[in-house]
């Protein structure tokens, strides 16, 4: 069983489904030769592919061309189906920092091959998670910046004003098909940047608020 940590909470969390959203950002589909989405995309990951702070990913022997994207991710702390936008931010504990790991030749094939994205997506250690800050800590989730450096060099930067699809949003919409319970994360969809990692490097993740200041940090090494 997996768990996270949520600030204020006593116990750590069960983890449940973890849903991603693709191409959130018009700059990475953009980059990624790909249209901007008209809803958003989503596909999961198991949450067995979860590692914390200080852990290690581990690169499968199947890819030559493993890729960071660093992306803003929401725990859900109570459940629902057909959560309203208006009522779409009551649903969520906390916010927190991410990667969203993937096998980009592995999702090449799968894609040109219209094949699922689970092997490229859901591996073991593709998803690196941070402490979930307190939602009362994050009054507008579209306020923040997400910020990825690698080895010490800044890679990933961005504002999740940019986010095309918002976080009311992606949990209204979520919410029709699969029905959400404590537990559940979100990965909200990376920034453009994304690129290759490699083995001794060390990725550091970082959820900002609109001041600048940090509320919760991720760090990883790659095996
Ligand atoms: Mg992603």
């Amino acid at each position: 069983m997996r768990t996270v940590e949520l600030e204020g909470s006593p116990e750590p969390i069960r983890a449940g489904t973890i849903i991603c959203i693709g191409r959130n950002y018009a700059e990475h589909a953009k980059e990624m030769k790909s249209d901007v989405p008209t809803s958003p995309i989503f596909f999961l990951k198991p949450a067995s592919a979860l590692i914390h702070d200080g852990e290690a990913i581990v690169l499968p022997s199947v890819s030559k061309d493993v890729h960071h994207e660093v992306e803003m991710t929401v725990l859900i702390g109570k459940g629902g189906k057909n959560i309203s936008r208006d009522a779409a931010l009551d649903h969520v504990a906390g916010y927190g920092i991410g990667l969203d790991m993937t096998l980009r030749d592995i999702q090449a094939e799968a894609k040109k091959k219209g094949l699922p994205w689970a092997l490229a997506k859901g591996f073991d250690t593709s998803a690196p998670i941070s402490r979930f800050v307190s939602a009362s800590k994050v009054p507008n989730p579209q306020a923040m910046t997400v910020e990825l450096s690698v080895n010490g060099t800044a890679r990933q930067k961005e504002t999740t004003a940019q986010l095309i699809f918002p976080v009311q949003h992606l949990i209204a919409y979520l919410s029709q098909f699969i029905t959400l319970e404590r537990g559940d994360i979100i990965y909200t969809g990376t920034p453009e940047g994304v690129a290759q990692v490699h083995p001794g490097d060390t990725l550091s993740a970082f959820l900002k608020n609109g001041s600048g200041k940090t509320l919760t940090s991720l760090t990883v090494r790659v095996q």
